[in-house]
């Protein structure tokens, strides 16, 4: 038995499945919490954990927006208890610029100042841009000794600078040799200030003879700083928390006008903003599709798809039609019309028809391999099933012509039987007609609601 709503299901229905919407963190609490394990000190504090875990979330968010999400396998036991604390702290928050997740850098220490982008990725991001970072200028303990054979630099570089062994060779204040005879000798060396006799100073140094030559073999290279220098430097974070910067302040420091965004509210009076939908409302004018003594095909699906028009546009869709009005529209005309649209969703809205009465239902099609139409179907009989009691019959997979030449992702519905007379009775009615529209832009939503992170968010590739 089909129910007849006597009131709408509302948009309260959907307000409430849009409350929900924390779909970040509760798909990756566990993986921020790990990655923020791994790649801060939990020495630090919080509100410096706190920013990693915000940077953290921001780059999955953005490789999920890319395409380039890998979901790393890691233990639960490997995830620190600050660093779950820090992701709870900052729940869904991310690091948004241009209303596109950054690609949120960081490094251990930079070691006076941050560097801008041009420095490392060879193009200008506005919002990584170079600042100074007192608190790492004073850090002893990011200053680093290594030293580096001569010969290891050769190799690395593929270079040769050990031709020429006997030529002059002077490191400046160290060791410069002050003239030489006609054959060859040393006569005086420069030993730091000590001016030496070239043949006292080899006998010093056991050298075989005082006509010699010298290069150096080891570089002791001084370092300052740990890492890139982009973005985040975690050690300046860490002495700023301590001297009661939070992390809103931090992150606004180290990235250039950026914007924190919590992911609830991303988009969420608009979830559909950026969605372009066609509605392909089914025959019209001389083509009336099935018809009995109640209604056409033709009314019905310009009633459902006016209904959808003004329902998806609330939730910021944009929204274009084969037709508003009754009139007769080609088949290859809807297809021209849909292709000029490119819309990221097709739905065309039919009738059924048996030669027995009893049977009813709605049923969907997609397009041979449309896995976001096939999903989407599936939702829409769901839904009807579940909120109105619709006979589900089924998302099929078909050729069905709009579908196959129109090259976009979508589904043919095919909403009840006007063969019988009970679905028939209940077409004519305004608020089933309203509630089957509310249902089937519930089931889009539900899908891009849970494809949320690809679908609100583009993002400049760098
Ligand atoms: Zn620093
Ligand atoms: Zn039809």
């Amino acid at each position: 038995m089909v129910l007849r709503q006597e009131e709408s299901i509302g948009l309260d229905y959907l307000n409430l499945y849009m409350n929900r919407g924390d779909t970040m963190d509760r798909e990756f609490r566990n993986l921020i919490a790990y990655r923020v394990s791994k790649n801060i000190s939990q020495q630090f504090h919080i509100q410096a954990i706190m920013c990693q875990a915000i940077i953290e979330r921001t780059n999955i968010l953005r490789h999920i927006s890319d395409g380039n999400f890998k979901k790393e396998e890691f233990n639960i036991e490997d995830i620190c208890d600050k660093a779950l604390k820090a992701v709870d702290n900052t729940h869904n928050l991310v690091i948004m610029f241009n209303n596109s997740p950054i690609c949120a850098y960081y490094h251990i220490c930079c070691g006076g100042s941050t560097e801008n982008s041009e420095y490392l990725l060879n193009t200008k991001i506005d919002y990584l841009r170079g600042v100074t970072c007192d608190e790492c200028m004073k850090n002893k303990e990011s200053e680093n000794i290594v030293d580096i054979d001569l010969e290891e630099l050769e190799s690395i570089f593929e270079c040769n600078m050990s031709e020429n062994l006997m030529n002059d060779f002077s490191i400046n204040n160290m060791l410069k040799i002050l003239g030489k005879t006609n054959g060859n000798r040393v006569e005086n060396i420069l030993v730091f200030n000590e001016k030496v006799k070239g043949n006292i100073f080899s006998q010093n140094l056991n050298l075989d003879s005082s006509r010699f030559g010298f290069r150096p073999m080891k570089i002791r290279f001084y370092t300052k700083g740990i890492g890139h220098g982009l973005g985040l430097c975690q050690y300046g974070a860490n002495e700023k928390a301590k001297n009661n910067w939070d992390y809103e302040k931090i992150l606004n420091y180290y990235y250039t006008n950026i914007e924190l965004q919590k992911l609830d509210d991303f988009d969420l009076d608009l979830p559909l903003k950026n969605k372009k939908i066609f509605i392909d409302a089914g025959h019209g004018g001389e083509d009336t599709g099935y018809i009995n003594s109640l209604l056409m095909e033709k009314e019905v699906s310009l009633e459902v798809t006016l209904k959808l028009k003004e329902k998806l546009e609330k939730l910021g869709a944009c929204v274009s039609l084969s037709r508003s009005i009754d009139e007769y529209i080609s088949l290859d005309k809807r297809i021209k019309m849909i292709k000029e649209s490119n819309p990221d969703f097709l739905i065309s809205i039919h009738l059924n028809k048996s030669k027995f009465e009893g049977v009813s239902g709605a049923e969907a099609i997609y397009y041979w391999g449309d896995i976001i139409g096939e999903l989407i179907g599936k939702n829409i009989l769901s839904n009807l099933k579940k909120n109105m009691n619709i006979k589900n019959r089924g998302v099929k997979e078909g050729r069905i012509y709009i579908l196959k030449e129109s090259g976009c992702n979508g589904i043919y519905c095919e909403l009840g039987y006007i063969s019988n007379p009970l679905e028939s009775e209940l077409l004519v009615d305004d608020k089933f007609i309203n509630n089957i529209a509310e249902n089937i832009v519930y089931s889009i939503l539900e899908y891009y609601e849970n494809n949320i992170l690809t679908s609100n968010t583009k993002i400049d590739k760098i």
